[in-house]
């Protein structure tokens, strides 16, 4: 079944969080909603920003995204400026893989997500050991097509 460009549905997403494990709750429904509509990360000052109309305090969308996360359904990157950005942590939605690298701009601080891209690391001895099993994770930085023009 393949359904890479669909958006799951209700019924969809409160299966997804009790096949992780977790009760199927109004503020992780309202995440997994709210992410699966994006290509790029979001951290959980703008997941706040976007979800407080649902009336959810700031510690409870930190909790779920920290329980979604711990679950495997969301992924939690660190793009270099100490803050966490969650995303879907699966195959098939908008060509998300579960490993790719992240973009951010230098100017404007956007981040985007590099699904399509692969790169290559070649460790040479005395690196460490994480870089032969493939246990980082690589960001890219430079300017976005908008600072660039
Ligand atoms: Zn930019
Ligand atoms: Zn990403």
């Amino acid at each position: 079944m393949k359904r890479a460009q669909l958006l799951a549905s209700l019924a969809e997403i409160r299966a997804q969080i009790r096949a992780a494990g977790l009760r199927s709750t109004a503020p992780r429904v309202a995440v997994l909603q709210r992410l699966q509509k994006t290509s790029t990360p979001v951290s959980h000052a703008d997941l706040f920003t976007e979800l407080a109309d649902q009336g959810f305090d700031r510690a409870t969308i930190y909790r779920n995204l920290i329980d979604l996360t711990e679950a495997g359904l969301l992924s939690r990157t660190d793009v270099g400026d100490h803050v966490w950005r969650f995303e879907l942590r699966r195959e098939g939605q908008r060509g998300h893989k579960r490993e790719h690298p992240h973009f951010m701009c230098t100017d404007c601080g956007e981040v985007s997500c590099l699904p399509g891209v692969s790169i290559r690391i070649s460790p040479v001895q005395g690196a460490p050991r994480s870089l032969s099993a493939k246990n980082v994770s690589v960001q890219l930085k430079g300017l976005c097509d908008r600072c660039a023009a």
